[in-house]
């Protein structure tokens, strides 16, 4: 740890000159008494500690859903390091040794698919996605079947393509004008149901609609569909069942790529190695990052099954016919070297296993809660993946308002827990507390964590 001194520059120099992600500054720059920057210090295994030494529980695993496998991991460090002294990049068509590694592992778990293509966020592995889908197009047909379809309330990364595809209204406004070709399908959460049917009839009418959207469209213009396989960001949204199948047999029908983000559902979160296998559902493209590596290193990537990879090679000698496409960090050694630790890690220590024992007595408890808090409308997840809809009112289901949801938040924070929220992000229905903590969580962690949550709750709804 940095001595006291040390800490009080470090939060100096953060105020001054560190832009933050999903930051209104006025709250950190000194504008506001009350401004509390915080700098996060170290870690080890579920908890971190901040500049003042204060100690936090980690209930969503760095924030943002990323450090699976908790923190504190020497071997990982140990693997890259060594990787870093013996070749740090090497980029171009050049291999590495830890990226062809990885890479035959990676498919290993991943029955069906067969080629992994290095990037460095998860944005730019959607974007590498879409650009096959286009190119697909115009090497096929002509150039007209080169709409992708994405779902409301999913997210798929930052930049404008992805923003394109984005399904919070929030994240794009003012972003404009963004790429054509991108159309919306509904979302399939039947706690807020858009059609008057239950489960597994209520899965099957979501996925229809998509249908209903490709027909509109022109099946002979649509090349892709992209969802994510549980709703992260957009409130922790499951699937009903009965909704993958459809959705499968629908894309099947009408000759439509099915590209799978998992960004962050990848690697473990939902107690499968990839979210969609909960689903039985073959993909075409699954893209991925959080996870892969616990943010030990930045590493995503792009997989697709042989069937995609071929029509980039099927004719040699026409010039365009590759995918010219290059990532300069894709080159970077550290990220596989990481992965294959990360992965063997989950192996090694049966996190997948863990992750669902101990998603289902989480998802138990949660729903618990529900018991004394009239303002908990709707407890959902999968493995280590959860949310919690807070409600105005159970009747009509009126979303809590995002301040007192961010209240519920702060309270948690000030004693010692970090959990989420839906942030900002859905005009209207930023109502759902998230919570993802590292595989490695015991039941004395998420007592922690609900327990934190019930009084927070008390204090903020009474
Ligand atoms: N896809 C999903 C489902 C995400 O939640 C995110 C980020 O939260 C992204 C893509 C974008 O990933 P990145 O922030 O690494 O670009």
């Amino acid at each position: 740890k940095l001595r006291d001194n040390d800490i009080s520059h470090v939060v100096e120099a953060d105020r001054a000159h560190v832009w933050h992600h999903l930051i209104q500054h006025a709250a950190w720059t000194g504008d506001d008494p009350k401004a509390d920057p915080r700098i996060i210090v170290e870690g080890r295994g579920m908890r971190v500690w901040d500049q003042k030494g204060r100690e936090h529980i980690d209930g969503v695993s760095g924030g943002v859903w990323t450090v699976n496998v908790g923190y504190g991991r020497e071997r990982i460090a140990n693997a890259v390091r060594d990787q870093l002294i013996q070749l740090p990049y090497f980029a171009g068509s050049a291999g590495s040794i830890p990226g062809a590694l990885f890479s035959e592992k990676l498919i290993s778990k991943m029955p069906g698919m067969s080629r992994v293509y290095y990037t460095n966020s998860g944005s730019e592995a959607n974007e590498k996605a879409f650009k096959m889908v286009r190119q697909i197009a115009h090497k096929r047909y002509g150039g007209k079947k080169h709409k992708i379809l994405y779902r409301d309330r999913d997210y798929h990364g930052t930049t404008i393509a992805c923003l394109s595809a984005g399904g919070q209204d929030e994240r794009g406004a003012q972003y404009g004008p963004y790429t054509p070709g991108f159309v919306r399908v509904p979302h399939c959460l039947e706690y807020r149901a858009q059609w008057d049917l239950e489960g597994e009839d209520y899965g099957i009418a979501a996925a229809n609609a998509i249908e209903e959207v490709i027909l509109a469209e022109g099946p002979d213009t649509v090349g892709a569909l992209c969802l994510e396989p549980v709703t992260a960001g957009g409130g922790v949204i499951v699937p009903p069942e009965g909704y993958w199948p459809r959705v499968q047999e629908i894309c099947r029908k009408y000759d439509i790529l099915l590209h799978i983000d998992e960004v962050v559902c990848g690697v473990g979160r939902t107690g499968t190695w990839f979210g969609y296998q909960h689903y039985g559902v073959e993909p075409d493209f699954v893209t991925m990052a959080k996870g892969v590596a616990s943010g030990y290193a930045a590493i995503a990537c792009c997989v697709t099954n042989e069937r995609v990879f071929d029509l980039f090679k099927d004719d040699a000698t026409d010039p365009m016919n590759y995918f010219r496409d290059i990532s300069t960090f894709g080159g970077c050694t550290a990220g596989p070297a990481a992965a294959l630790e990360n992965m063997a890690i989950i192996e090694e220590e049966n996190l997948l296993e863990n992750t669902n024992a101990m998603g289902d007595y989480m998802l138990d408890q949660l729903r618990s809660l529900q018991d004394k808090h009239a303002v908990i409308g709707h407890v959902r997840g999968k493995g280590l993946f959860l949310g919690a809809e807070l409600v105005a009112d159970r009747a009509t289901k009126e979303p809590a308002a995002e301040k007192m949801v961010q209240a519920v938040v702060a309270d948690c924070m000030a004693n010692g827990v970090v959990i989420g929220a839906t942030n900002r992000s859905l005009p209207g229905f930023n109502n759902t507390l998230c919570y993802s903590p590292a595989l490695i969580a015991t039941k004395d962690d998420i007592d922690q964590i609900v327990s934190a949550t019930d009084a927070a709750l008390t204090r903020v709804f009474g």
